[in-house]
């Protein structure tokens, strides 16, 4: 019997236009997935792709000066971080400006890192705990990112301070994205192959003539940069440290004539290095320095072993307000009020 009109005319299409459709749908479900992939997995272009969702530049209403805290007049803290730079580094070369800190300030021996990732790491500086505890535990910028408990930022908006955090890379900006007491945010970025450390420095020094802050974190890029390019302890990035430190002298002077108020300093890192990177796992990495300076802080070696998570609680005493009890860290200086006028 032969079949009707209609099925004929149908039927020897359906072997080709079918398997086509089956094909093209694979290749999009490949496609979608290998994209998945590669904005999960840790590699350049994920970096890229989250970090073009990351503000280059946050802006927040600031604390009228009648609200701000009376006690925040004594201090201008400081926090700076020198992304990647070792204990083994520094030992090896020892540039004026920091040797001159060190000669004057509160020393420890080294601090213990928690992250051999810069954005973690500057986590768990911020909020006194390990990621597992903050949640916070991105290796690069993610529009949810977010602490479970209180950070230094948090602490701000608590107290009524004046507080900002200008950076060298961009990804940093999950660190306050969610922050109402981080008046201002700001990456500047490399105008070089060096890093953007002086381009960070001379900003914070602009925004401290402008809002008189109360803190200041200030995260400078180069020495990492450097290091994966040429190595730890290489020449060019024993050079790169040379030039920052310049830098860091001129903007220490400018920033003591800048405010009114006494200069609290604390230099540390995220992570150190060794070879062209910074896994953890070894001393290289997990070992940072940690030198405290300013008016009423006493001089000579910490005894203690000092940790990464002491860092907050240390600023939370120089700014003169509490600790949150979600902190795991301590204060590691007895910290007296600043005495004579800064100038
Ligand atoms: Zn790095």
């Amino acid at each position: 019997m032969a079949p009707p009109d209609d099925l004929a005319a149908v039927a020897p299409a359906e072997p080709t236009a079918a398997p086509r459709a089956r094909r093209s749908r694979a290749w999009w479900i490949v496609g979608l997935v290998v994209f998945g992939l590669l904005i999960q997995l840790p590699n350049p272009f994920e970096e890229l792709f989250w970090g073009s969702f990351a503000p280059r530049r946050i802006d927040r209403p600031s604390i009228p000066d009648g609200e701000r805290r009376a006690a925040s007049a004594e201090r201008l803290v400081l926090l700076i971080s020198f992304d990647g730079l070792a204990k083994t580094v520094l030992e090896r070369h020892m540039p004026s400006t920091i040797a001159d800190l060190v000669r004057d300030g509160s020393v420890a021996a080294f601090a213990n890192d928690l992250s051999d990732s810069t954005l973690e790491s500057h986590g768990v500086t911020i909020s006194s705990q390990p990621a597992e505890e903050s949640g916070f535990s991105a290796h690069t910028y993610r529009p949810w990112s977010r602490f479970r408990g209180p950070t230094i930022f948090t602490v701000c908006a608590r107290e009524g301070l004046r507080c900002a955090l200008l950076v060298g890379k961009a990804k940093l900006a999950a660190l306050v994205a969610r922050e109402p007491g981080c008046e201002r945010f700001e990456y500047l970025r490399d105008p070089g192959r060096g890093g953007s450390g002086r381009q960070v420095l001379d900003a914070t020094l602009a925004y401290i003539r402008e809002r008189d802050p109360d803190f200041v974190m200030v995260h400078l890029p180069d020495i990492d940069v450097v290091g994966h390019r040429s190595g730890w302890g290489s020449d060019p990035q024993l050079e790169a440290l040379t030039v920052l430190d310049v830098a860091l002298r001129d903007f220490l002077v400018a920033a003591s004539m800048a405010t009114s108020r006494h200069l609290a300093i604390l230099i540390s890192a995220d992570h150190g290095g060794y070879g062209r990177s910074h896994r953890e796992g070894r001393p290289e990495v997990s070992q940072v320095p940690w030198i405290l300076w300013g008016d009423g802080i006493p001089h000579g070696l910490i005894a203690a072993e000092v940790s990464q998570l002491d860092t907050a609680p240390t600023v939370a005493a120089l700014l003169g307000v509490a600790t949150p009890r979600e902190w795991r860290g301590q204060n590691r200086v007895p910290v007296a009020p600043a005495t004579a006028p800064s100038r």
